[in-house]
């Protein structure tokens, strides 16, 4: 079987925040790799540095010490390919729905009439495409958060990072979400990381890799997908 392409290499990648006696140490040298396929929860309580590893591999945030690599995201620029669903509110509150999901295209430079279809495309693969006309305000927790998830979608990533995408959810809509996640994930082929202190979320996807006090322990191991399972999308 072909080994699954590496999307994002933590090597050794530590992030400390403040300095000197302030310094707090969020991430110590994780080592961990997310492969073309996975589906990844990252556990812990909170403090323990979940958001800190998912920015890092979202390039938002850069390791103080160590590297963060993405050997397997080279053909499109970073934006494109990693997207981030954030745990709190996220929609621009002044656009609609349909708007707020077209915004990656029309920012990417997509003309408004196709990124409106893509956008509306996205919509129903969540659920959502009968939202697509109402204000941010308008929506529900969970509705919200589908949204967000179909703005992820719309540049069609190669990997989704999802922080605490139920954290302000009940659980029977936040168990909905993850089935959103999952299924939006298989539908274009992209890898999915959700950071959740929620054991029943984490139990959902393939890997559990547990943080504690900035360290992930036990290190994560490879985990090989079942070759059906595995996505189609070609190599470069
Ligand atoms: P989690 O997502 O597991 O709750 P975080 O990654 O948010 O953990 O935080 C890990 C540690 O880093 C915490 O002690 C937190 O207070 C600290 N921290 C996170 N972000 C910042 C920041 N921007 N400035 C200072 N400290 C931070
Ligand atoms: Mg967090």
């Amino acid at each position: 079987m072909k080994p699954q392409e590496v999307l994002v290499d933590c090597q050794d990648a530590a992030r400390t925040y403040g300095r000197a006696l302030a310094a707090v140490v969020a991430v110590h040298g994780a080592t961990c790799q997310v492969r073309a396929g996975d589906r990844i929860a990252i556990t812990g309580p909170s403090g323990s540095g979940k958001s800190t590893l998912l920015h890092l591999m979202a390039a938002l945030e850069q390791p103080t010490t160590g590297q963060v690599s993405w050997p397997g995201l080279v053909e499109r620029p970073m934006a494109a390919q990693v997207g981030v669903v954030f745990q709190g509110p996220s929609l621009i509150p002044a656009l609609d729905v349909a708007e707020n999901t077209a915004l990656p295209l029309v920012l990417a430079g997509v003309p408004d009439e196709r990124a409106r279809r893509r956008a509306l495309d996205c919509l129903a693969l969540v659920a959502a495409d009968g939202l697509a006309g109402k204000l941010p305000e308008e929506l529900s927790g969970g509705q919200a958060q589908r949204v967000a998830v179909a703005r992820v979608l719309a540049l069609r990533p190669r990997l989704i990072l999802a922080d605490e995408p139920t954290g302000q959810l009940d659980s029977a809509t936040g168990r909905h979400i993850i089935d959103v996640l999952l299924a939006a994930a298989d539908e274009i082929g992209a890898a999915l990381v959700v950071t959740t202190h929620d054991p029943a979320v984490a139990q959902r996807l393939d890997q559990r890799w547990a943080m504690h006090e900035g360290r992930l322990h036990p290190p994560p191991e490879p985990h090989r997908r079942p070759a059906a399972a595995a996505p189609q999308g070609e190599t470069s």
